[in-house]
């Protein structure tokens, strides 16, 4: 067997069908003896057996880690320019009161984005001055219960709800501590970046001069460095998500503190915070080649010192917002195949490549980035090792849309039938967190394994569960 013409370029036939790409896997799994997959020395057929499956699996020392290296590698680099980093996990990518407890065991933050993040990260025991709560809309009882709660910050979206919140802290008789957001015109997304503009979308306040000849960045600072309810702390910056290269997070920082600059200058007004956001690259698949956190931060170190010497600015007490990068790694996604289906696939000139559909047991419920971003990730067979060719595959769920693909291109042995386990790596971050009951299926279990002893930190859904808002039952 060789190479599919189906197969996207970067998508090489395999040497060995069985091997697994280290970088794209939790520090704990491996291969047994035997050749089975195991995850801090647990079998998957074990785990299946146990919580069923899909399943997400999560290697709790590995994230933890993550989180620990994202934390030490920037606390060192800017150690002696800033004192070191407000380290926000952005629990979008995916939040439970366990997992806000481990990170604030790790010594990070936690970055909410909704009443709900909160709820969690309230119930976690999160202590208020550790939040921060983001959203382009939030609602009043969000901005109220942020106040009342105390968070570390309230990042400010735009001018109306700059407005809002000094109005809900007075009648609360609590100052709010806020950032405020700001769109520095670079725009980044896993390969690329724009260094021109984005400003024509949803986040944050402009930098660019608008009718007044005056941005809506330095309106908003203006109003809220002088307000008597609003304690200014600083500004934030969040360029996107899947980011490789490490440009692009210069830039917006040269931007960033550019604005300060002219917010000391027009307002004399020395902000003392600047958040950087998150956004940094991981490895889905053979074409992605992640940095470390320790390469990052030492650029970007050296990017804030010599711009703020440039600029005669004190450097800011710098905060970053990880969320893929710290739980994206940690996971896999462990599904049962069900049905195969081959089909030829006319390459345009004559001939036919065949193509083989293997369906698991989930999909587009437990993982919607491939139907949302096109995103592309891999699966190898889990459960056993095979001496069988590798076959051009497109792994689907069992939902009712033809759209519903777990795995673009992968080449799986032929031999994967009715039965098998098939794991998806890379699965912590933006799957379980946007996953839905589609289909009315039953949302999948997360477990943690942490020193080899796996245990559930959610449950999986029940049909219950699923009935329980259904006011004709
Ligand atoms: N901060 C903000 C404001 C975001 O919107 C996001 C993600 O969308 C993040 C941080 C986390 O990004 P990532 O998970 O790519 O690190």
């Amino acid at each position: 067997m060789s190479a599919s013409p189906l197969a996207p370029a970067w998508l090489g036939y395999p040497k060995d069908v069985n091997q697994l790409r280290a970088i794209e896997w939790p520090a704990g799994v491996g291969r047994d003896s035997e050749g089975e997959l195991s995850v801090q020395g647990l079998l998957v057929s074990d785990l299946a057996k146990e919580f069923g499956t899909p399943l997400f699996v999560l290697d709790e020392n590995d994230f933890r880690a993550r989180a620990a290296e994202f934390k030490r590698a920037f606390d060192t680099a800017f150690d002696e320019l800033c004192g070191g980093v407000d380290v926000y996990y952005a629990g979008k990518a995916f939040l439970c009161t366990e997992v806000a407890r481990w990170v604030t065991e790790e010594g990070l933050r936690l970055d909410t984005c909704s009443g709900g993040e909160l709820a969690v990260a309230q119930a976690a025991g999160v202590p208020a001055g550790n939040l921060s709560l983001h959203g382009n809309n939030k609602s009043v009882a969000e901005i109220a219960r942020a106040i009342e709660l105390g968070v570390g910050r309230i990042v400010v979206d735009s001018l109306d709800e700059l407005e809002r919140v000094a109005v809900l802290a007075r009648n609360t008789g609590t100052r709010a501590n806020v950032m405020l957001r700001l769109t520095p015109g670079v725009h980044a997304s896993t390969h690329e970046f724009i260094a021109t503009a984005h400003e024509d979308q949803k986040f944050g306040l402009s930098i660019q001069p608008g009718t007044s000849g005056t941005s809506a960045a330095l309106t908003a600072i203006g109003f809220a460095a002088k307000h008597e309810w609003i304690n200014l702390l600083g500004l934030h910056a969040h360029i996107g998500s899947q980011i490789f290269e490490a440009d692009g997070f210069s830039l917006a920082a040269q931007k960033m503190l550019a604005v300060l600059s002219e917010a000391k200058e027009r307002f004399e007004v020395e902000l003392p915070e600047l958040d950087l956001g998150g956004g940094y690259g991981i490895a889905y698949t053979q074409a992605d080649e992640p940095s470390t956190p320790q390469l990052i931060a030492t650029q970007l170190a050296e990017v804030v010192k010599t711009t703020c010497a440039e600029l005669g600015l004190a450097v800011p007490r710098i905060s970053i917002e990880p969320g893929r990068a710290i739980a994206g790694p940690s996971t896999f996604t462990l599904y049962e195949v069900g049905v195969r289906k081959d089909v030829s696939v006319e390459d345009g000139v004559g001939g036919t490549n065949p193509r083989r559909y293997v369906s698991v047991n989930g999909g587009m419920s437990d993982n919607a980035r491939p139907v949302l971003y096109d995103a592309d990730y891999t699966a190898v067979l889990a459960n056993r090792v095979t001496q069988s060719d590798a076959i051009i595959s497109r792994v689907v769920g069992k939902h009712c849309e033809s759209g519903d693909i777990v795995v673009r291109d992968v080449y799986l042995p032929e031999d994967v039938s009715y039965g098998d386990l098939l794991a998806v790596p890379a699965t912590g971050a933006y799957c379980w967190a946007l996953s839905s009951n589609y289909n009315y299926l039953t949302r999948p279990p997360v477990v943690a394994v942490k020193d080899g002893v796996a245990r559930l930190i959610v449950r999986r859904e029940t049909e219950s569960d699923l009935l329980a808002r259904d006011m004709g039952v």
